[in-house]
Protein backbone atom coordinates (compact mmCIF):
# COMPACT_ATOMS: atom_id res chain seq x y z
CA UNK A 1 0.00 0.00 0.00
CA UNK A 2 2.47 2.41 0.86
CA UNK A 3 4.39 1.64 -2.34
CA UNK A 4 1.41 2.34 -4.45
CA UNK A 5 0.48 5.34 -2.30
CA UNK A 6 3.97 7.27 -3.20
CA UNK A 7 3.51 5.60 -7.04
CA UNK A 8 0.47 7.81 -6.89
CA UNK A 9 2.68 10.89 -5.88
CA UNK A 10 1.17 11.03 -2.35
CA UNK A 11 2.84 10.88 1.19
CA UNK A 12 2.58 7.81 3.17
CA UNK A 13 1.97 8.06 7.10
CA UNK A 14 3.01 4.58 8.14
CA UNK A 15 1.03 3.12 11.39
CA UNK A 16 3.04 0.61 12.77
CA UNK A 17 2.02 -2.41 14.76
CA UNK A 18 4.41 -6.05 15.59
CA UNK A 19 3.74 -8.62 13.07
CA UNK A 20 0.83 -10.43 14.35
CA UNK A 21 -1.22 -8.03 15.60
CA UNK A 22 -4.44 -6.44 14.01
CA UNK A 23 -4.19 -2.83 13.04
CA UNK A 24 -4.08 -0.91 16.79
CA UNK A 25 -6.73 1.56 15.98
CA UNK A 26 -5.49 4.14 18.93
CA UNK A 27 -2.32 4.23 16.95
CA UNK A 28 -4.40 4.86 14.21
CA UNK A 29 -6.07 7.68 15.45
CA UNK A 30 -3.17 9.50 16.92
CA UNK A 31 -1.90 9.40 13.30
CA UNK A 32 -5.25 11.00 12.20
CA UNK A 33 -4.86 13.67 15.18
CA UNK A 34 -1.22 14.76 14.31
CA UNK A 35 -2.36 14.60 10.55
CA UNK A 36 -4.96 16.55 9.82
CA UNK A 37 -3.99 16.93 6.41
CA UNK A 38 -4.57 13.17 5.29
CA UNK A 39 -7.40 11.91 2.77
CA UNK A 40 -7.55 8.63 3.00
CA UNK A 41 -7.03 5.63 5.35
CA UNK A 42 -5.88 2.60 3.87
CA UNK A 43 -5.62 -0.30 5.64
CA UNK A 44 -5.62 -4.88 5.42
CA UNK A 45 -8.35 -6.38 6.49
CA UNK A 46 -7.43 -9.56 6.46
CA UNK A 47 -3.73 -9.88 6.19
CA UNK A 48 -2.59 -13.21 5.14
CA UNK A 49 1.24 -12.26 6.04
CA UNK A 50 0.58 -13.07 9.29
CA UNK A 51 -3.13 -14.16 10.00
CA UNK A 52 -4.22 -10.86 11.40
CA UNK A 53 -7.61 -9.32 11.28
CA UNK A 54 -8.07 -6.03 11.72
CA UNK A 55 -11.22 -4.15 12.81
CA UNK A 56 -12.58 -2.02 9.57
CA UNK A 57 -15.76 -0.83 10.95
CA UNK A 58 -13.41 0.60 13.82
CA UNK A 59 -11.04 1.98 11.39
CA UNK A 60 -13.63 3.41 8.89
CA UNK A 61 -15.47 4.98 11.94
CA UNK A 62 -11.75 6.73 13.20
CA UNK A 63 -11.24 7.80 9.23
CA UNK A 64 -14.99 9.57 8.65
CA UNK A 65 -14.53 11.21 12.04
CA UNK A 66 -11.36 12.80 10.76
CA UNK A 67 -12.69 13.42 7.23
CA UNK A 68 -10.80 10.64 5.56
CA UNK A 69 -11.93 8.00 2.82
CA UNK A 70 -11.34 4.79 3.37
CA UNK A 71 -9.55 2.06 1.59
CA UNK A 72 -9.58 -1.22 2.41
CA UNK A 73 -7.75 -4.51 1.01
CA UNK A 74 -10.45 -7.26 1.25
CA UNK A 75 -8.54 -9.89 -0.81
CA UNK A 76 -8.57 -12.44 2.00
CA UNK A 77 -11.89 -11.22 4.16
CA UNK A 78 -14.65 -11.63 1.10
CA UNK A 79 -16.00 -14.56 1.32
CA UNK A 80 -14.14 -15.98 4.21
CA UNK A 81 -14.92 -13.61 7.12
CA UNK A 82 -17.49 -11.08 8.10
CA UNK A 83 -17.64 -8.22 5.59
CA UNK A 84 -19.97 -5.25 5.57
CA UNK A 85 -18.81 -3.01 3.07
CA UNK A 86 -21.72 -0.49 3.22
CA UNK A 87 -22.42 -1.06 7.27
CA UNK A 88 -18.99 0.04 7.92
CA UNK A 89 -18.63 2.94 5.50
CA UNK A 90 -15.84 1.60 3.57
CA UNK A 91 -15.32 3.64 0.93
CA UNK A 92 -12.99 1.97 -1.83
CA UNK A 93 -12.56 -1.67 -1.62
CA UNK A 94 -10.60 -4.61 -3.67
CA UNK A 95 -10.65 -7.97 -3.35
CA UNK A 96 -9.57 -11.21 -5.37
CA UNK A 97 -11.28 -13.96 -7.33
CA UNK A 98 -8.39 -16.30 -5.88
CA UNK A 99 -8.99 -16.32 -2.46
CA UNK A 100 -11.91 -17.34 -0.03
CA UNK A 101 -14.27 -17.03 -3.40
CA UNK A 102 -12.03 -20.14 -4.67
CA UNK A 103 -12.23 -19.02 -7.89
CA UNK A 104 -9.31 -18.58 -11.06
CA UNK A 105 -6.88 -15.83 -10.61
CA UNK A 106 -7.38 -12.91 -12.42
CA UNK A 107 -10.39 -10.61 -11.28
CA UNK A 108 -10.07 -7.87 -8.55
CA UNK A 109 -13.60 -7.45 -7.49
CA UNK A 110 -14.04 -3.29 -6.48
CA UNK A 111 -16.76 -1.46 -4.92
CA UNK A 112 -16.64 2.48 -4.00
CA UNK A 113 -18.72 4.29 -2.17
CA UNK A 114 -20.51 7.54 -2.95
CA UNK A 115 -18.25 9.36 -1.02
CA UNK A 116 -15.19 7.35 -3.17
CA UNK A 117 -17.16 8.68 -6.62
CA UNK A 118 -17.38 12.00 -5.70
CA UNK A 119 -13.72 12.07 -5.06
CA UNK A 120 -12.78 10.40 -8.47
CA UNK A 121 -15.23 12.80 -10.23
CA UNK A 122 -13.96 15.77 -8.59
CA UNK A 123 -10.51 14.81 -9.55
CA UNK A 124 -8.35 18.02 -11.19
CA UNK A 125 -5.69 15.85 -13.24
CA UNK A 126 -6.11 13.26 -15.13
CA UNK A 127 -5.07 9.88 -13.82
CA UNK A 128 -1.60 8.62 -15.03
CA UNK A 129 -3.07 4.98 -16.22
CA UNK A 130 -5.48 4.63 -19.01
CA UNK A 131 -6.31 1.67 -17.68
CA UNK A 132 -7.02 2.15 -13.94
CA UNK A 133 -8.58 5.40 -14.78
CA UNK A 134 -11.87 4.61 -12.70
CA UNK A 135 -13.86 7.77 -14.34
CA UNK A 136 -13.53 6.41 -17.55
CA UNK A 137 -14.38 2.22 -15.84
CA UNK A 138 -17.49 4.16 -14.66
CA UNK A 139 -18.30 4.90 -18.22
CA UNK A 140 -18.01 1.47 -19.38
CA UNK A 141 -19.67 0.43 -16.33
CA UNK A 142 -23.01 2.22 -17.40
CA UNK A 143 -22.59 6.28 -16.53
CA UNK A 144 -25.66 7.70 -17.63
CA UNK A 145 -27.51 4.85 -19.03
CA UNK A 146 -25.07 4.48 -22.00
CA UNK A 147 -21.86 1.83 -22.00
CA UNK A 148 -18.74 3.40 -23.86
CA UNK A 149 -15.70 1.41 -24.75
CA UNK A 150 -12.95 1.15 -22.27
CA UNK A 151 -11.62 -2.64 -22.60
CA UNK A 152 -12.71 -5.25 -23.64
CA UNK A 153 -14.32 -7.29 -20.62
CA UNK A 154 -11.79 -10.68 -20.13
CA UNK A 155 -15.58 -12.70 -20.48
CA UNK A 156 -14.35 -16.24 -19.85
CA UNK A 157 -12.80 -14.73 -16.43
CA UNK A 158 -16.03 -13.33 -15.50
CA UNK A 159 -18.01 -16.44 -15.97
CA UNK A 160 -15.50 -18.26 -13.75
CA UNK A 161 -16.37 -15.80 -10.98
CA UNK A 162 -19.85 -15.42 -11.47
CA UNK A 163 -20.25 -19.16 -11.20
CA UNK A 164 -17.88 -18.70 -7.65
CA UNK A 165 -20.58 -16.31 -6.32
CA UNK A 166 -23.62 -18.55 -7.26
CA UNK A 167 -21.61 -21.65 -5.08
CA UNK A 168 -21.34 -19.02 -2.35
CA UNK A 169 -24.49 -17.18 -2.82
CA UNK A 170 -25.88 -21.51 -2.41
CA UNK A 171 -24.03 -21.97 0.88
CA UNK A 172 -25.30 -18.81 1.56
CA UNK A 173 -22.16 -15.80 2.60
CA UNK A 174 -23.08 -16.27 6.49
CA UNK A 175 -23.06 -19.87 6.23
CA UNK A 176 -20.03 -19.61 4.92
CA UNK A 177 -18.28 -17.08 7.24
CA UNK A 178 -19.43 -20.12 10.13
CA UNK A 179 -17.84 -22.68 7.82
CA UNK A 180 -14.59 -20.73 7.39
CA UNK A 181 -14.58 -20.33 11.78
CA UNK A 182 -15.36 -23.81 12.88
CA UNK A 183 -13.16 -25.13 10.70
CA UNK A 184 -10.20 -22.80 12.37
CA UNK A 185 -11.26 -23.85 15.70
CA UNK A 186 -10.99 -27.44 14.48
CA UNK A 187 -7.47 -26.99 13.44
CA UNK A 188 -6.98 -25.24 16.31
CA UNK A 189 -7.97 -27.97 18.67
CA UNK A 190 -5.43 -29.98 16.65
CA UNK A 191 -2.66 -27.55 16.73
CA UNK A 192 -2.86 -26.87 20.61
CA UNK A 193 -3.66 -30.87 21.48
CA UNK A 194 -0.19 -31.18 19.34
CA UNK A 195 1.83 -28.72 21.56
CA UNK A 196 2.17 -25.59 19.23
CA UNK A 197 0.49 -22.44 19.52
CA UNK A 198 -0.98 -19.38 17.62
CA UNK A 199 0.90 -16.44 17.42
CA UNK A 200 -1.94 -14.21 16.68
CA UNK A 201 -4.13 -13.35 20.04
CA UNK A 202 -7.72 -14.19 20.22
CA UNK A 203 -9.97 -12.52 19.21
CA UNK A 204 -7.85 -11.07 16.14
CA UNK A 205 -7.47 -14.49 14.38
CA UNK A 206 -8.07 -14.64 10.72
CA UNK A 207 -9.92 -18.23 10.23
CA UNK A 208 -8.79 -18.42 6.82
CA UNK A 209 -4.96 -17.80 7.34
CA UNK A 210 -4.01 -19.81 10.83
CA UNK A 211 0.08 -19.12 11.89
CA UNK A 212 1.44 -21.38 14.12
CA UNK A 213 4.40 -21.72 16.00
CA UNK A 214 7.45 -24.20 14.51
CA UNK A 215 8.45 -26.07 17.48
CA UNK A 216 11.91 -26.55 19.14
CA UNK A 217 14.81 -27.35 16.64
CA UNK A 218 12.77 -28.52 13.87
CA UNK A 219 13.26 -27.70 10.42
CA UNK A 220 10.91 -25.22 9.08
CA UNK A 221 11.45 -25.56 5.23
CA UNK A 222 12.04 -30.13 5.58
CA UNK A 223 8.90 -30.17 6.89
CA UNK A 224 6.98 -28.30 4.43
CA UNK A 225 9.10 -30.13 1.81
CA UNK A 226 7.93 -33.15 3.07
CA UNK A 227 4.30 -32.62 3.44
CA UNK A 228 4.17 -31.65 0.07
CA UNK A 229 6.13 -34.19 -1.39
CA UNK A 230 4.54 -37.29 0.74
CA UNK A 231 0.82 -35.63 0.75
CA UNK A 232 1.11 -33.16 -1.80
CA UNK A 233 0.10 -31.00 0.94
CA UNK A 234 1.43 -27.38 0.44
CA UNK A 235 1.84 -25.13 3.84
CA UNK A 236 2.91 -21.49 3.77
CA UNK A 237 6.08 -20.45 5.13
CA UNK A 238 6.39 -17.40 7.64
CA UNK A 239 7.35 -13.96 5.78
CA UNK A 240 9.22 -10.95 6.73
CA UNK A 241 9.53 -11.03 10.45
CA UNK A 242 8.08 -14.32 11.09
CA UNK A 243 10.18 -15.93 8.48
CA UNK A 244 11.77 -19.64 9.93
CA UNK A 245 9.31 -18.78 13.02
CA UNK A 246 5.94 -20.17 11.79
CA UNK A 247 3.68 -21.84 9.51
CA UNK A 248 0.98 -20.38 7.73
CA UNK A 249 -1.86 -22.80 7.30
CA UNK A 250 -4.43 -21.55 4.84
CA UNK A 251 -8.34 -22.91 5.31
CA UNK A 252 -9.57 -20.73 2.29
CA UNK A 253 -12.99 -20.97 0.47
CA UNK A 254 -13.49 -24.47 -1.10
CA UNK A 255 -10.33 -25.64 1.03
CA UNK A 256 -12.00 -24.68 4.35
CA UNK A 257 -12.96 -27.89 5.27
CA UNK A 258 -13.42 -30.76 7.92
CA UNK A 259 -11.63 -33.30 5.52
CA UNK A 260 -8.21 -30.83 4.61
CA UNK A 261 -8.31 -29.53 8.29
CA UNK A 262 -8.49 -33.64 9.36
CA UNK A 263 -5.72 -34.52 6.70
CA UNK A 264 -3.66 -31.74 7.54
CA UNK A 265 -3.54 -32.34 11.24
CA UNK A 266 -3.04 -36.11 10.04
CA UNK A 267 -0.23 -35.21 7.75
CA UNK A 268 1.50 -32.77 10.64
CA UNK A 269 1.85 -35.35 13.46
CA UNK A 270 3.25 -38.29 10.95
CA UNK A 271 6.26 -35.52 9.49
CA UNK A 272 6.60 -34.06 12.75
CA UNK A 273 6.65 -37.20 14.45
CA UNK A 274 8.92 -38.75 12.62
CA UNK A 275 11.85 -36.09 12.64
CA UNK A 276 10.72 -36.52 16.67
CA UNK A 277 10.16 -33.05 17.12
CA UNK A 278 8.52 -32.31 20.70
CA UNK A 279 5.12 -32.94 19.90
CA UNK A 280 2.32 -34.78 21.43
CA UNK A 281 1.79 -37.58 19.13
CA UNK A 282 -1.59 -38.95 18.22
CA UNK A 283 -3.89 -36.92 19.78
CA UNK A 284 -4.55 -33.49 17.14
CA UNK A 285 -6.90 -35.24 14.76
CA UNK A 286 -9.32 -36.38 17.53
CA UNK A 287 -9.09 -32.92 19.13
CA UNK A 288 -10.67 -31.55 16.14
CA UNK A 289 -13.10 -34.15 15.80
CA UNK A 290 -14.41 -33.22 19.26
CA UNK A 291 -14.80 -29.68 17.68
CA UNK A 292 -16.96 -31.46 14.70
CA UNK A 293 -18.91 -32.95 17.46
CA UNK A 294 -19.54 -30.31 19.23
C1 LIG B 1 -3.20 -12.38 -1.96
C2 LIG B 1 -3.29 -10.99 -1.41
C3 LIG B 1 -3.01 -9.87 -2.19
C4 LIG B 1 -2.48 -9.97 -3.58
O1 LIG B 1 -3.39 -10.49 -4.47
P1 LIG B 1 -2.90 -10.68 -5.98
O2 LIG B 1 -4.12 -11.08 -6.71
O3 LIG B 1 -1.83 -11.73 -5.94
O4 LIG B 1 -2.36 -9.36 -6.41
C5 LIG B 1 -3.16 -8.62 -1.65
N1 LIG B 1 -3.59 -8.46 -0.37
C6 LIG B 1 -3.86 -9.50 0.41
C7 LIG B 1 -4.33 -9.27 1.82
C8 LIG B 1 -3.72 -10.80 -0.07
O5 LIG B 1 -3.99 -11.85 0.72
Amino acid sequence: MKENVERCGATAVMVEDAWGSAVDPHKVEEALMAHPDAKVLAFVHAETSTGAQSDARTLARLAHEHDCLVIADTVTSLGGSELRVDDWGLDAVYSGSQKCLSCTPGLSPVTFSERALEAIKNRKHKVQSWFLDLNLVLGYWGGEGKRSYHHTAPINALYGLHEALVILREEGIEQSWARHAKNHQALRAGIEAMGLAFIVKEGERLPQLNTVTIPEGVDDARVRARLLEEYSLEIGAGLGALAGKVWRIGLMGFASSRKNVLFCLGALDAVLGDLGAPIQRGVAVEAANRVYAG
